[in-house]
């Protein structure tokens, strides 16, 4: 076979190091078809074709000799570099965040074209279509992946659209968090395409909107969720990153009881002292997701990703409902400088909805930070617990005896309380007597469940709880007094579904 024309360059450097023998290798296996693909090579990549290591020094000189002549341009590592802010706020060495380390001119993984197959198409995303695909190492053994590809024009692909591409690459090759969805490789190819992770069971948002007879989420794992998404975000914010795109649409199912952050296109690193990230031009953003300071200022930070996750925690527990729905774009930030905020979901404790606001708070620095949220979801999370006795009073949550319960709202003082019914999913008040409280562990709660005031914004009381009322009564619930001092019998039944 000759070799093809758009290729000449690579024989004449390997011809020139006398390493001409691994020209198809490299342009077959490893796709580098122009001098910048080289930048997603890995020495494992070249050990794979049998080059050996001083082999690849000379390889790595002639690239660098090809690179510093007059026509060098490195158009990946080019955009790649651009990724810095469009408007950089001077930088403070000693306070500013940590940034994403520079490319370091190699990949987790660069994928030959021919090892991935792409199957049914699973969604479409600014820039790419996403495929499910199947993945064939060099050991044979297959692995199902996502295959994000580069949506390309009639005229190649769009500056924009490459730059964002890339990004996401340059952003996700450098992650790793059991929350954060990872990135295998990139094949080098036309269109070029992002190997992922698969996330069998779709995004959050398709399975919040899923209609009967799918059944609805579990509080508790939303909450479950809530705490997963808190720390993979501490954990992008530790690495200098915002989001900037925060929501449900964008958070995947790895399993039943796993989320994993996705989409990063729009990430960015924080720049500057006041670890802010300031857009240099018009770019769609989500308005209803955006915090006031990014909307008027095109301000985004870590805080302004903390206002994103109380909208998302917002859509979590309105059953993937659009936030402002029906508000005008432009006057969403009117309504959020007058103070409107949205209305607390009915399925949202009070103790939830009181963090939700401070996610809210008007000035970015009293919102918490995300290694704080996790604590305090920690804290206002609801309590597990376990019917012992059946409920059939007219108008009450129906439970049987041995159902798990999450308690949405109760407190020692009331004798009536809210909750969802792990195996019926209904969700309404009942007698506190009912119900013996767990933790996790199986031994007696020492906490209240829920403080009773109602929080700011407040305005679905007890949509669902039926005709029963709730608030504060002077005897202790026997329920409470019992939980306090025996361990619940164990049911063996968890409000959450299995692994
Ligand atoms: P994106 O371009 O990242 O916004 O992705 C568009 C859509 O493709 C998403 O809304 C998901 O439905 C789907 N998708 C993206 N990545 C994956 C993945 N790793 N696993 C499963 N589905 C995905």
């Amino acid at each position: 076979m000759l070799p093809e024309a758009g290729s000449l360059w690579l024989l004449k450097l390997l011809r020139d190091i006398q390493l001409a023998q691994f020209y198809w290798p490299i342009l077959e296996e490893l796709n580098v078809t122009r001098p910048e693909h080289f930048d997603f090579v890995k020495p494992e990549d070249l050990d794979g074709i049998g080059m050996g290591r001083p082999a690849q020094r000379r390889l790595s000189e002639a690239l660098k000799r090809l690179r510093s002549g007059p026509k060098s341009k490195n158009w990946v590592y080019k955009i790649l570099g651009g990724f810095a802010p469009e408007h950089k706020e001077p930088t403070l060495p000693s306070d500013s965040p940590r940034h994403l380390p520079e490319p370091e001119g190699g990949l987790k993984c660069l994928i030959p074209e021919g090892a991935v197959c792409r199957g049914e198409l699973l969604g479409s995303g600014c820039f790419g279509v996403v495929h499910r695909g199947l993945w064939t190492l060099p050991s044979g053994k297959s692995v199902p992946v996502a295959v994000k590809s580069l949506r390309v024009g009639p005229e190649g692909p769009m500056g924009t659209e490459l730059g964002d591409f890339l990004r996401e690459v340059s952003v996700m090759m450098n992650l790793e968090h059991p929350h954060v969805l990872r990135l295998h490789g990139l094949v080098l190819g036309q269109p070029l395409q992002m190997v992922m992770e698969l996330a069998p069971l779709g995004s959050l948002h398709a399975r919040l909107t899923a209609p009967a007879p799918t059944p609805p989420l579990l509080v508790a794992l939303l909450c479950l969720f809530l705490r997963q998404l808190a720390g993979a975000m501490a954990y992008l914010g530790a690495r200098g990153l915002v989001h900037r795109d925060l929501a449900t649409r964008n958070l995947l199912l790895a399993s039943p009881r796993t989320i994993k952050v996705a989409d990063f296109g729009l990430v960015r690193p924080l720049g500057g002292a006041r670890g802010r990230y300031v857009m240099g031009g018009p770019r769609p953003i989500p308005y209803a997701w955006c915090a006031p300071e990014s909307l008027r200022h095109g301000a985004f930070s870590s805080a302004s990703d903390v206002w994103m996750f109380g909208v998302t925690l917002w859509e979590m527990f309105s059953g993937g409902e659009e936030p402002w729905a029906g508000v005008p774009p432009y006057l969403i930030l009117q309504r959020l400088e007058d103070r409107a905020r949205l209305p607390r979901p009915p399925l949202c404790s009070r103790a939830l909805y009181s963090l939700a606001l401070r996610c809210w708070a008007p000035h970015p620095a009293d919102r918490p930070s995300f290694s704080h949220l996790e604590g305090l979801l920690q804290e206002a999370g609801p309590s597990e617990g376990c019917c012992v006795r059946d409920v059939t009073e007219p108008g009450a949550l129906r439970m049987e005896t041995g159902d798990p319960i999450t308690v949405i709202e109760g407190s020692p003082d009331s004798t009536i309380w809210k909750g969802q019914n792990g195996r019926t999913f209904k969700v309404g008040s009942f007698p506190a007597s009912a119900v013996t409280l767990a933790d996790a562990g199986g031994l007696p709660a020492t906490r209240p469940v829920h403080r009773g005031t109602p929080a700011r914004g407040d305005q679905h009381p007890g949509s669902i709880d039926g005709p029963f009322s709730w608030g504060p009564s002077s005897p202790a619930p026997a329920a409470w007094q019992s939980a306090a001092t025996h361990p619940p019998a164990s049911t063996g039944r968890s409000a959450l579904p299995p692994e």
